[in-house]
């Protein structure tokens, strides 16, 4: 294999294909130091019917849009809701039409067409329909004309990041029972002009990909295989409760129920992991982040199949790589991954069948099948110029310096039910 020259431009660049205008939004939860006062409650239990109401509205007259639904029945929920600061009952209307739009959304896509009215006890208040003093961490909301509450924040060092950025203004603020989830928004930051390229390809247990700055192409790597060890625990849990509780079908609901979310808890948290290590390798070498896009990945038809390959987790693993890039100012790049794990970077030959670890060619070519995705996802951004004016020869790969971004091991939590060991076994 030739060992020519990788080099990179940095002329023109377009990299503008990728910026979202919209700007970043960062939740930041905050735990209660005292009960919520009572009137706080009521208003919890308040907005919850309002919502419920408004979906009831929207779904009576087939609307989702906020500002027909508010036209058509603003003045029936004014009427229930008489007392009701009138901000808050403008955002009932907003979270109504969200859970509108995602019910029709599941409905076009042949899913559950189970409503999805407000369960759990919630408020929402938009950013002028409340106060929050940010040196105190005192929160000052309207609950109806001359009643307001003092909510007190825990604020640790955590939180004072935020609170004290004043880069940073105040979105949304969400109540639940226990907790306040406060939403920080950013003016999007500038992007960096990209001075080296990290492309990833996303496989069920890893990205795998190749890192190109200057005249060097090395491959790097961030293993996740405790995911899918994790999905195939929690799946055979599942499995367990339903044949032992088949006789009791609410109860082998509610049991699976617990197991969904406490997996989708430990998954996400480890993507968190991942997605930061990726993120602060990028930004520490300036890089422009290739991802593939996965939308127009299905799953296959049979039910086992489609669990072992489970999408969710690596459209996860995305989501969270573009929202830390964006809030950080790091080129994120989509490509198509079609044909990429079976072409050849050198030839442009495409093979017939993608089985085996290694891609071979006809041209003499090899490199692991993951890693020539890789490249290939890269030379597709780069060829739509959407790498910031990169340029590229796969010839200068390096086959022996292997970067790992990410092993397992440095997800150091230990989980106390013990599960963890389990999982290493099966
Ligand atoms: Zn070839």
């Amino acid at each position: 294999m030739s060992t020519s020259t990788c080099y990179m431009q940095s002329e023109k660049c377009n990299i503008m294909a990728i910026v979202k205008d919209e700007m970043p939004v960062k939740g930041v939860v905050f735990r209660l130091d005292s009960d919520l006062p009572c009137e706080a409650k009521f208003l919890l239990e308040d907005f919850r019917l309002a919502v419920n109401n408004a979906v009831r509205a929207g779904l009576q007259a087939r609307v989702t849009s906020r500002n027909v639904l508010v036209r058509i029945a603003y003045k029936g929920l004014r009427q229930q809701h008489p007392r009701m600061y009138s901000r808050h009952l403008a955002s009932a209307f907003e979270v109504a039409g969200g859970v509108l739009k995602s019910y029709r959304r599941r409905v076009r896509k042949g899913g559950s067409c189970r409503i999805s009215y407000v369960k759990r006890l919630m408020m929402k208040a938009e950013n002028q329909a409340y106060k929050l003093d940010r040196k105190s961490g005192i929160i000052d909301l309207p609950i109806r004309a001359g009643c307001h509450v003092e909510l007190r924040l825990i604020v640790s060092e955590y939180h004072r990041k935020y609170l004290d950025d004043t880069a940073l203004s105040l979105g949304s603020l969400t109540l639940l029972p226990n907790r306040v989830i406060v939403a920080f928004r950013k003016d999007a930051p500038r992007l960096y002009f990209p001075e080296s390229v990290l492309s990833l390809d996303t496989n069920e247990r890893s990205l795998d990909g190749v890192f190109a700055k200057g005249n060097h192409v090395r491959s790097v790597k961030a293993e996740f295989t405790a995911i899918a060890m994790i999905q195939q625990w929690h799946h055979d849990r599942r499995k367990r409760f339903q044949r032992k509780k088949a006789h009791d079908r609410r109860i082998s609901r509610r049991l699976c129920r617990r197991e969904g979310t406490r997996e989708h808890h430990r998954i996400e948290y480890r993507l968190h992991e991942i997605a930061n290590s990726v993120i602060s390798f990028a930004e520490d070498q300036r890089s422009a982040v290739v991802l593939e896009d996965l939308r127009g990945i299905r799953s296959k038809s049979s039910k086992e199949l489609n669990r072992r390959l489970s999408i969710w987790p690596r459209r996860k693993l995305h989501q969270i790589i573009e929202y830390k890039a964006q809030w950080r100012g790091i080129p994120v790049v989509k490509v198509d991954p079609r044909n990429s794990s079976r072409t050849c970077p050198i030839c442009g030959r495409i093979q017939d069948s993608r089985m085996g670890a290694e891609f071979v060619c006809e041209c003499g070519w090899h490199l692991d099948r993951h890693i020539n995705a890789s490249i290939n996802l890269l030379q597709t951004a780069i060829s739509k110029g959407m790498a910031g004016g990169l340029r590229f020869n796969p010839g200068a790969f390096q086959h022996d310096v292997m970067m790992i971004l990410y092993e397992p091991a440095m997800a150091a939590r230990s989980e106390p039910n013990g599960t963890s060991g389990i999982v290493g076994v099966t």
